[in-house]
């Protein structure tokens, strides 16, 4: 019998996806227990709680500027193992903390029927079956990793196959102000060896030069989109080109690939992607346009996806940066496991909040330092 590529797809898809879905249930705030074993040996319990997080400056970017950030913290339990997970719900990615909770929800009876150790299957199964809030999935399968891990009594950078000393520094980020607030920012930064400026919104040699007055530390800029036209960019690149930038991170919106591919043409510069790559798939479209990507476990669902995304840019020559959203611990340590495995880190999420309810990774003179007990390693509950 021959079918037809339609007909493949779909077989294909529905192979993939399970075998039903639950109605979406909305999720109260409170923790939410399940059960679905007559033992307490096997029981399964998925805990969500929101937590707000404060942040020590107001964060301003190209497009909004925060001061305080709701994230949705999951807890995975069986077999007397609790494992933590979280999610950082973005507007950029059009995910809010009740969509984030309904996500999680949808995802709930994958993990509670299946075994935990076929974690990568399961991580499959969850992208085959939810399409949106990756930060929801992100917070299941970080908690996944980090349960399967601690069953096996090692950190999560051994079940990996990593060496925990080929951490990379981690930039700290300085977030849109005033000059003068930037340079005091630059200031209390003085343990980083390497900054992240964030640009785009005005004034954005006022705002390289000012850092420059008091500090001569490489410098890596973010645009987060903010620059709207190909001549713009070009102009805004060459330039910092000359005021010690190592590269330029996310210069155009995300949409304009081919607009970035003329750019690069015409600045010296590496470019590297961000709002433009949330996952494996968005990758093999920016070869040429970009030199290298920024992986987010938010943007990419979590560790299994992410992993993925690490061999294939690998695969096509592209740099890769481990970034974040604004996190605690809990997803800044998951990062960090993975980050002997990149170029360049990003990693400061946790360090810009004042009520990070988690201790995990640390930092030395800008080096990730990771925990070495088992699983993420992280202490701290919510
Ligand atoms: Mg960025």
């Amino acid at each position: 019998m021959k079918i037809t590529r339609k007909q493949f797809m779909k077989t294909a898809t529905l192979a993939a996806a399970v075998p039903f879905l639950p109605s979406l249930v909305r999720l109260s705030e409170a923790q939410v227990k399940s059960k679905n074993s007559a033992t307490s040996e096997t029981s399964t319990q998925i805990h969500v709680k929101t937590v707000e997080l404060r942040l020590k400056h107001a964060w301003t970017l190209s497009r909004n500027t925060s001061t305080l950030k709701n994230n949705v913290f999951v807890r995975l339990e069986r077999e007397g193992i609790s494992a933590w997970g979280e999610a950082a719900p973005n507007v950029r990615y059009d995910e809010t903390v009740d969509s984030t909770l309904n996500t999680i929800q949808q995802a709930r009876p994958i993990f509670e029927r299946e075994s935990w150790w076929h974690f990568a299957q399961i991580s499959d199964q969850v992208a085959a079956t939810i399409h949106h809030d990756s930060c929801a999935k992100a917070a299941l399968n970080i908690a996944l990793y980090d349960w399967v891990a601690k069953k096996l009594g090692v950190p999560l950078y051994q079940m990996l196959g990593l060496d925990p000393t080929k951490t990379p520094v981690t930039t700290f980020s300085i977030g849109i102000d005033t000059p003068e607030i930037m340079q005091q920012k630059v200031r209390e930064a003085g343990e980083f060896p390497v900054l992240k400026i964030k640009v785009g919104l005005k004034d954005d040699e006022e705002i390289i030069r000012a850092i420059r007055k008091v500090s001569s530390k490489p410098l890596r800029v973010d645009a987060n989109e903010g620059w709207k036209s190909k001549e713009e960019a070009v102009k805004k690149i060459n330039w910092m080109a000359t005021q010690g930038i190592e590269f330029v991170e996310q210069p155009m919106p995300a949409s304009m690939i081919e607009e970035t591919r003329w750019v690069r043409e015409r600045v010296k510069l590496p470019l590297i992607a961000d709002e433009a790559v949330l996952s494996a798939a968005d990758i093999p479209k920016l070869v040429g346009a970009f030199d290298g990507i920024n992986i987010k476990l938010m943007k990419a669902g979590g560790i299994h996806e992410a992993l993925r995304m690490i061999e294939l840019a690998r695969a096509f020559h592209l740099k890769i940066m481990l970034g974040c959203m604004i996190e605690s611990s809990v997803g800044i340590t998951a990062a960090a496991h993975l980050s002997p495995l990149v170029d360049y880190a990003d990693l400061d999420g946790n360090l810009l909040i004042s009520n990070d309810p988690f201790k995990g990774v640390r930092v030395r003179n800008g080096k990730l330092i990771l925990p070495k007990r088992p699983g993420l390693g992280v202490t701290g509950s919510v």
